[in-house]
């Protein structure tokens, strides 16, 4: 990839410097399109936001603010991770089993199993079912199901009867398989794919919409207007799907397939901790919330517990918008195996309060189907959409974002060349 692209290149606008943006953005400069990122926040990475916690004794620990664990089956992921030059830490625990805070007399075992149940059943449905459709046949024990339902819920951010139940292969799956992190925080990822674009990509530049002139596309945004031959959206759902924060030239049709994507809610609160813990992992069924301590690059347990609560009502009854008072204690009564001390400083991340994000990632509705992936994923006219909420099969997903604006760019190139 060359410093700068050949003025006689096709001029591409990149909306968004998340990794979707990033990835999209990245693909073309190496086959030496005329790139530009514009990027609303001060720094790159967008929902991945790594920062580091004091803590007492153990100093310096990286938390992740947004994405944190690197699943199975994230080959965009590593691909670019081992490009740059990134490690993947084993968290030493994992994501997919959760301990029932309430109710331990409940293995994790049976809720995997019941998870599998619930998967299962939910390919017998002919119409993409929600997940509440396929719970509430499931004949099993009442509290497992509460369980299974508070975990599900939790991790696609929404509650179990706005998404469809093809949720349980990724977001909500239940084989204990292991889980990583990058070495020094998820957002190394994005800093070096920033770093390989240099100048081109231009941050605090928000736009506020693009139109077609022609066959150019104009991105208005706060440094003016601009000519473009295409433009990648790499924007969050939240402003795809809202003509006041963006508005662009959309199809009837491709509204109505958005208006079938939920949008998730969710908050994260790191709290630092004077000695180091073991790895562990937490929920609360009636709280909508987890808690865990994981390994980190150093090879040991990190002096910090993560905490997440998941779902609108969940983020709303938590009251984390006053605060993290209320998710705070409710944290500690799960907590009595670790000493909180209620002096350290917290870190306390709600997505829907970010103005860039306006909530945390998506999920597709009951009644999804292959032809809204379609749909959700094809160009209009020279504009190409990319960000987690298009990968047909990683929705909602750091490896999502990346493969989608890969899948942008190859596109563009496409079309470049027809
Ligand atoms: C709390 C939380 C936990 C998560 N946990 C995980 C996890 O464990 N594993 C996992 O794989 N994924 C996880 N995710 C999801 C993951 O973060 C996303 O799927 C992914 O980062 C989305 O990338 P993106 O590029 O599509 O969007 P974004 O990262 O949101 O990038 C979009 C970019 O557009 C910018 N932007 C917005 N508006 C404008 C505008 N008007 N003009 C210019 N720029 C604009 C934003 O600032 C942002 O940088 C989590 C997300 C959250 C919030």
């Amino acid at each position: 990839m060359s410093d700068t692209s050949p003025a006689t290149q096709p001029r591409v606008a990149v909306l968004g410097a998340g990794l979707a943006g990033l990835s999209a953005a990245r693909t073309l400069a190496t086959r030496d399109f005329d790139v530009t990122v514009f990027e609303a926040r001060d720094r790159v990475g967008g929902r991945v936001w790594s920062e580091t916690i004091n803590t007492p004794e153990h100093g310096g620990v990286t938390i992740e603010r947004g994405a944190e664990f690197v699943l199975d089956g994230y080959e965009a992921l590593r691909a670019v991770a081992e490009r740059l030059g990134l490690s993947l830490v084993e968290t030493g625990m994992s994501y997919y089993v959760r301990e029932l805070a309430e109710t331990p007399h409940i293995h994790t075992s049976q809720v995997a199993e019941a998870g599998r149940q619930a998967t299962e059943l939910a390919q017998t449905f002919e119409v993409e079912p929600s997940v509440s459709d396929v719970l509430d046949q499931l004949e099993i024990d009442a509290e497992i199901k509460a369980g299974l339902k508070a975990r599900i819920e939790i991790s696609t951010a929404c509650e179990a009867d706005t998404v469809a139940a093809s949720t349980l292969q990724h977001t909500a799956a239940f084989d204990p398989k292991p889980s990583w992190r990058v070495g020094g925080g998820n957002q190394q990822i994005a800093l070096g794919l920033a770093a390989e674009l240099g100048e081109r990509v231009k941050l605090t530049t928000p736009v506020r919409g693009v139109s077609f002139d022609g066959d150019e596309a104009v991105v208005h945004s706060a440094a003016g207007d601009e000519r473009f031959d295409f433009v990648v959206v790499a924007l969050p759902l939240s402003f795809v799907n809202n003509p006041e924060l963006f508005h662009f030239p959309i199809t009837r049709r491709r509204r109505t397939v958005l208006s079938r994507i939920v949008q998730g809610h969710v908050a994260k609160l790191h709290i630092p901790l004077a000695a180091r813990p073991e790895t562990s992992a937490i929920m609360s069924v009636a709280g909508r919330f987890w808690t865990w301590t994981a390994m980190d690059a150093s090879g040991e347990v990190g002096a910090v517990l993560n905490s997440l609560v998941g779902s609108p009502s969940a983020v709303r009854e938590s009251e984390v918008h006053d605060g993290d008072g209320k998710l705070y204690a409710a944290i500690k009564a799960i907590r009595p195996d670790l000493d909180l001390d209620d002096d350290l400083g917290r870190v306390l991340t709600v997505w829907d309060e970010d103005p860039w994000a306006r909530g945390s990632f998506s999920s597709h509705a009951p009644g999804w189907s292959d032809a809204d992936s379609i749909e959700v994923g094809s160009p209009i006219g020279n504009l190409y959409f990319a960000g987690e909420y298009v990968d047909p099969e990683f929705t909602c997903l750091m490896e999502g974002a990346l493969r989608s604006g890969m899948k942008a760019a190859d596109d563009i190139a496409a079309a470049a060349l027809a």
